[in-house]
């Protein structure tokens, strides 16, 4: 039997905001569980050693929450909008975020700053922070998911501009490979004025950047 896992669709964001229940996500926890005690067995390790026997079944739950954002489309959090005349940029700073390097299933984590100029539509502030959120639960390359967002909120509510900015640090550079503790990757997206007018993306980077520069 597949086993379903919905309890794991706890989010990160605050709950006092409305929430929209988002399908059940077709996870199959028993192939994980396999694929975990390959992986123990193979680098060595003893999978039914007292210590690890709980470990596949665990990891399955785990990857069903970090990849729940498969299963969730982002553009739910987008659809219900204010209509204001409001002419300046709306910014959105350090939203937290972890997601899962595609490259290595390797953590990488923090900040997202969202701006955007609206063109009559303005959307809650939280739902920038869920649709982080959704697109962050899924394998992921920081560029990609940088571009992902911007993308969203350029399609889904007609914004003249929007940047977005991601700051995070990898555990595959930080933990392995070339152990760099400490960096920072950054990527930006910039879409519709904030590419084309450099004026307007001074402002919103020095709105992102503030006096941290
Ligand atoms: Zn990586």
């Amino acid at each position: 039997m597949k086993e379903t896992v919905d309890e794991f669709r706890g989010s990160l964001v605050d709950e006092a905001d409305d929430v929209e229940s988002s399908s059940t996500a077709p996870v199959d926890l028993p192939r994980i569980e396999r694929a975990v005690r390959e992986i123990l067995a193979a680098v060595g390790e003893d999978p039914d050693r007292e210590g690890l026997r709980d470990t596949p079944g665990r990891v399955a739950r785990m990857y069903a929450e970090l990849f729940g954002g498969l299963h969730e489309d982002p553009r739910a959090h987008l659809q219900r909008f204010f209509t204001e005349q409001y002419d300046e940029v709306v910014l959105v700073r350090d939203i937290s975020f972890n997601s899962m390097c595609e490259h290595h299933l390797m953590p990488f984590m923090g900040k997202a700053h969202i701006g955007y100029m609206p063109a009559g539509k303005v959307v809650g502030l939280s739902k920038l922070a869920r649709v982080v959120e959704v697109v962050a639960r899924r394998p992921q390359v920081q560029e990609r998911m940088t571009e992902t967002i911007a993308d969203l909120l350029e399609t889904e509510i007609d914004a003249k501009g929007v940047a977005v900015v991601i700051e995070a640090t990898h555990t595959c550079m930080t933990v392995r490979g070339v152990r760099k503790p400490g960096s920072l990757c950054v990527t930006s997206a910039m879409k519709g004025l904030f590419r084309s007018h450099l004026s307007s993306r001074s402002e919103v980077m020095t709105l992102i950047y503030g006096n941290r520069r």
